[in-house]
């Protein structure tokens, strides 16, 4: 039995199970909810069933999308040759919003990880084979995070991505140094990818 009346509570609980979102800030949120006129409350709850009703994956990239295909799949503009292969919807919106690739992207939505019993299968793997012969792809760049699973899941799709097409070029994201990084304060691992990363700059 919490201190606010049932309906405020049950406000609260919703919120506070949002990822990110502990007891303190779901009560703030609430109280903010409570205290705004009554439009804002209609077209919050407007937005989450439209975000509901409307969103859907991009049936070529599988990106979250309201219409199919989804605006980057559309665009005329865009390299066909090249396809970003990301783990999520917001590893494609992070990239994207740098606005530094101009190509197409192909999103996971997951990486592999046996000891939670997600599989190939169980990723838009299949998916972007699929894509390989149909839009004539030349590279694929492997954008998963640098984490044991990203990592793993990029060895994998390497694999099969080059017995699929063989004369395919499969590149991995530089990993190592961040922008304004400074290398005293750098773990080791982190050190070795940035070693092991090295590019020429004289040519
Ligand atoms: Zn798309």
């Amino acid at each position: 039995m919490g201190i606010y009346p049932r309906s405020i509570e049950n406000l609260i609980r919703q919120f506070s199970r949002l990822p990110g979102i502990g007891q303190k800030s779901a009560t703030r949120v609430a109280l903010h909810v409570l205290r705004s006129n009554r439009e804002m409350a209609e077209s919050l709850a407007k937005s989450l069933i439209e975000v509901k009703d409307n969103i859907r994956l991009c049936s070529t990239c599988f990106n979250l999308t309201d219409d199919d295909p989804c605006a980057i799949c559309r665009d005329e503009n865009r390299s066909n040759g090249t396809v970003c292969v990301v783990e999520g919807p917001e590893d494609q919106l992070a990239i994207e919003e740098a606005a530094v690739f101009k190509g197409r992207y192909h999103v996971l939505h997951g990486v592999l990880s046996p000891l939670n019993g997600i599989g190939p299968e169980d990723l838009k793997v299949g998916e972007l084979l699929g894509r390989l012969e149909k839009e004539g792809v030349r590279e694929i760049i492997l954008a998963t995070n640098p984490t044991t699973q990203g990592d793993a899941t990029a060895s994998f799709l390497a694999k099969i991505l080059s017995e699929r097409d063989g004369s395919l070029k499969i590149t991995r994201i530089a990993l190592g140094v961040p922008m304004g990084g400074d290398l005293k304060y750098m773990d080791r691992m982190t050190l070795e990818h940035a070693l092991t990363s090295r590019r020429p700059i004289n040519q």
